[in-house]
């Protein structure tokens, strides 16, 4: 199966995106709101193309795109898009994680799945963060306090930190 190449993704793509993800903590499933495929995985629409959420969180997590690899949950909720869940596999991994389940996931979270030092800001900066976003876009808030414009998204919403390429494909999209 061929994947569709992630396309830029804007700022109001992303905050879309993660307006539909009930983000919780780290250790806790984060569930997709919006439309779902049968099997209850995630879909997106960007461009006129469906794409599987968690395909996009992933990306924008780690700033990679999976393909051609599938993007695995490691507690197995399809629609589940904690980005410390997902793992890339081959067709022939997810199929052996289906079936022996308890014997791989402890394999699969032990991988080097997080690829990215998470960076982590004070509580001062993210109070002031909340604070300016409530009168300006996330984006141009955390340009103001020199916050990554990922981690401010992540803030913002739900208090989590990551750190990633994004700010680049942020800026670079015009918003
Ligand atoms: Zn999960």
């Amino acid at each position: 199966m061929k994947y569709l190449p992630i396309p830029v993704l804007t700022s109001t793509c992303i905050a879309r995106l993660w307006n539909r993800i009930q983000c919780q903590s780290d250790t806790e499933c984060w569930l997709w709101t919006g439309a779902k495929s049968k099997q209850g995985y995630g879909r997106f629409k960007l461009k006129g193309q469906l794409f599987s959420v968690t395909r996009l969180v992933y990306f924008l997590s780690y700033g990679k795109d999976p393909a051609p690899k599938h993007v695995c949950h490691t507690c197995d909720v399809p629609g589940c898009c904690n980005p410390k869940h997902l793992w890339l596999g081959t067709a022939g991994e997810n199929n052996n994680d289906s079936v022996q389940k308890g014997r791989y996931e402890r394999k699969s979270t032990a991988r080097r799945g997080i690829r990215h030092p998470q960076q982590k800001y004070n509580e001062q900066v993210k109070q002031q963060l909340q604070k300016l976003a409530m009168t300006m876009t996330v984006k141009r808030a955390a340009e103001i306090l020199g916050v990554n414009v990922w981690s401010a998204y992540q803030i913002v919403r739900c208090g989590h930190t990551y750190k990633c390429g994004l700010e680049q494909l942020v800026s670079s999209s015009g918003s």
